[in-house]
């Protein structure tokens, strides 16, 4: 358990799979979750990139959002890609009518706050605690992080400043697809943060 620890994905819409191969290639135990007593089997949770609006529905129609909620109550480490940081954000901006979230992480998330897919954009960011070399970074219709509260630490911003990748205690967020770039510090962080629970 120690070196394998049993972590699952948000599989109701999203780039599942991508997670998953991430997740398996650094030794985890990884599965989709789809329902309450899949969510139960497993000690940390990523909700992927997709579409947030979506995912929020289902979530609820699948009777996921009070367990994934209690979860993160309970100090479940998460870490949410792009829809997945839109879903782990207490407050959002640019939300569609009657969109909710999970929530835990003080933050407010404008979503597509770069445009439509159109302005999609990758570029390497600087993210000290994940790599001492760049992290190439994917946007897609991507979120980005416009306000956080006390217990935020912010991980990544893009050289204008914005910032791109958050930590609040055992929750994790960016704004971007590690997932697609081939890149694994996050998920490693996030692994991290599953064994030491
Ligand atoms: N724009 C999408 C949303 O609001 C997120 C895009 C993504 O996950 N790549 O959910």
């Amino acid at each position: 358990m120690a070196g394998s620890p049993r972590v699952g994905v948000l599989a109701l819409q999203g780039d599942v799979r991508e997670h998953l191969r991430v997740l398996t290639s650094l030794g985890a135990d990884a599965v989709p979750v789809r329902r309450p007593e899949e969510l139960a089997s497993v000690s940390g949770l990523v909700i992927p990139g997709g579409e947030s609006s979506v995912i929020d529905k289902l979530a609820r129609s699948f009777g996921m959002q009070a367990p994934v909620r209690a979860a993160i109550a309970e100090g479940m480490p998460m870490y949410g890609t792009c829809a997945g940081l839109i879903l782990l954000a207490d407050r959002l901006t640019d939300a569609i009518a009657g969109q909710e979230t999970f929530g835990g992480l003080d933050v407010t998330v404008q979503r597509n706050a770069f445009g439509t897919q159109a302005d999609s954009f990758e570029v390497d960011l600087d993210v000290p605690t994940v790599s001492p070399t760049p992290v190439h970074a994917a946007f897609i219709r991507a979120p980005l992080v416009i306000d956080t509260g006390e217990g935020v630490e912010v991980l990544a911003r893009l050289a204008d400043g914005r910032i791109v990748a958050v930590r609040q205690g055992t929750l994790f967020g960016t704004a971007f697809h590690p997932e697609v770039t081939g890149e694994s510090g996050f998920h490693a962080l996030f692994l991290d943060a599953v064994r030491a629970g």
